[in-house]
This record gives C-alpha cells, structure tokens and sequence, in this order.
C-alpha cells in the first residue's frame, strides 16, 4: 500500500493502472476511520482492481461553529486499518494541495435536494461536498466510487451532480454499518461521553419502533411524533425527523417505500441516522 499527498504522486501511482485498463475503486473519507468505512473499501475490494481512499478534512463543507478544528485526524491508525482490508493507495492531500493558493471562484451548487433535511441546519454544506467530490473525482478518475447510505442526503445530491454533469463514473451505495446496540458507526461517536453513548441507540431503536407501528397501520404523523418523544427522553435535542421517499421528496401517508430520517443532538455532538421501511400490499 502507497501514501500519496500530492496530485502529482497520486497521478504517477495511478498511470500504470489506467494504461493497463484497470478497475479503479474510490472511496471518499475524512479519516478516523470505523468498520463503516472499512466496508465501503472491501465493496471496492470486491468490484476493483485498485482501490484508492482519500482521506481529507474538507474545509468548505463545514459551517462556521462546526467542528472543522477538532475533527479527528488519525492517519497512522487509519492506515494500518486500510492495509488490513486491501487498500492499494491512499490519498491524503493537505488543504493546500487540493485548494491551492488562489481563491476558487466556482462552485457546485444541486438545487432542491439540497435546501432542507441537513441542508437545513448546514447551510452550504452540500455544495462544499459536491466541490471536493468532484475535485477528487477528476483528480483520482475512477470507474466506481463508494458511499454509505448512512449520509443518505449526500448520496443522494452525489447521484443527482454526476448524472447532471456526466461525470463518467458509476456510484455505489453502501448499507450503514451499525455497531452491536444499533448505533450507526460514525466518527463523531468518539465525541460522546459514556453517558450519551449508553443513550445514543435510542435513535436506531426509535427507528425501528417507527418501522414497526407504520406496518401496525399507525398514521405515519403519529409515528414521526412518537420517534420525536423517544429522542427527547433519551436526552436529545431534535434537529429533523422526517418521512421521504427514497428519491427525498415529501410524503404524508405511508402508502409506498418510506424512508425515515433522524438528526439530533446529544449535548453538542449531532448524529444522523435514516431507515426505509419497505411497503407492503
Ligand atoms: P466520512 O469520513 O464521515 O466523510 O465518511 C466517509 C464515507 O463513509 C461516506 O460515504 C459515509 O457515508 C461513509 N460512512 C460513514 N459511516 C458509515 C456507516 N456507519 N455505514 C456506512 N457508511 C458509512
């Protein structure tokens, strides 16, 4: 396995690849890497011949107040980790390397998918991700590249942005990875303190909870409240629960395939988590 951080280094690994016609698998990350991550590489494992990961905190997609700063960055563990499940090459660009010295003047902006949900409470967000993705999409040129159905909205605005601009490659989806209790795996778990980790697979539980009642006939507002009252007893602060098709739009009766959508805080560490719940005739 090579560590490249530079374009250039990146570009001189990759060359031999791309002229013998290699599979190139991508998989996009921020480091401190979990099992979650890990599954995405072994999806690429299995469907590439080469598998690059970057790891790169991305400035421009998080908010003012956010936690850009104190964001974990371990990439010695993270490359141990990768060794072990495959990874051929891992991109680990500085801020410099990817946004040079001059000032961007261009931005990826996906309409409507990206105005509420997260995009709600991140204003700018998406149109930061959609930026390094497409940045790191021309820079690594890959035939796949692989994204957790944990950031469902991203995935989503991903699919939406190559698909607008022909951006030849196929994208991947990768079910969340969850650890034993329930709780989606996230880098941000690290943050929480015993307590609110004990309480944070209350979220998950009122997923299911919800799934559930919806196929008991329970009105789909009633179960969306219900959720809102568990986290609240759990000791979260609610920023969305919401119900929408697997395409994102609205929905007000559960009459198809509903997606379930969770964000909330325990104390300052906000989790997001999402479930479809399939209909049945
Ligand atoms: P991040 O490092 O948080 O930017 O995540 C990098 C990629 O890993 C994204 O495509 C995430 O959706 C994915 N990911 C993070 N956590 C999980 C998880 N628990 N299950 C599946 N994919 C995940």
């Amino acid at each position: 396995m090579k560590t490249e951080t530079t374009i250039q280094g990146l570009t001189a690994s990759l060359n031999p690849a791309r002229a013998s016609r290699k599979i190139i698998g991508f998989v996009p990350t921020m480091g401190n890497l979990h099992e979650g991550h890990l599954n995405l590489v072994r999806e690429a494992r299995k469907l590439c011949d080469v598998v690059v990961v970057s790891i790169f905190v991305n400035p421009i997609q998080f908010g003012p107040n956010e936690d850009f700063e104190n964001y974990p960055r371990t990439l010695e563990q993270d490359s141990r980790l990768l060794a072990d499940v495959g990874c051929d090459i891992i991109f680990a660009p500085t801020v410099e390397q990817m946004y040079g010295k001059q000032p961007r003047l261009t931005n990826i902006s996906v309409a409507d998918i990206t105005q509420d949900l997260c995009g709600a409470s991140r204003p700018g967000h998406f149109d930061g991700v959609a930026v390094v993705v497409t940045k790191l999409f021309n820079i690594v040129q890959p035939n796949y590249a692989f994204f957790g159905e944990k950031d469902y909205q991203q995935l989503t605005v991903i699919r939406q942005f190559v698909r607008d601009l022909n951006i030849p490659l196929e994208v991947i989806g990768v079910p969340i990875t969850r650890a034993a209790d329930g709780l989606a795996l996230s880098s941000r778990n690290g943050y929480l303190t015993e307590a609110q980790r004990a309480a944070a697979p209350a979220i998950y539980r009122s997923l299911k909870q919800a799934e559930q009642n919806l196929h008991e006939g329970q009105a789909l507002s009633d179960v969306l409240q219900t959720i809102k009252t568990s986290l609240t007893e759990a000791g979260f602060e609610e920023d969305y629960v919401e119900a929408r098709t697997p395409q994102l739009q609205p929905v007000t009766a559960f009459e198809q395939d509903t997606m379930l959508f969770v964000a909330a805080k325990l104390g300052s560490t906000r989790l997001i988590d999402n479930l479809l719940v399939k209909y049945i005739e």
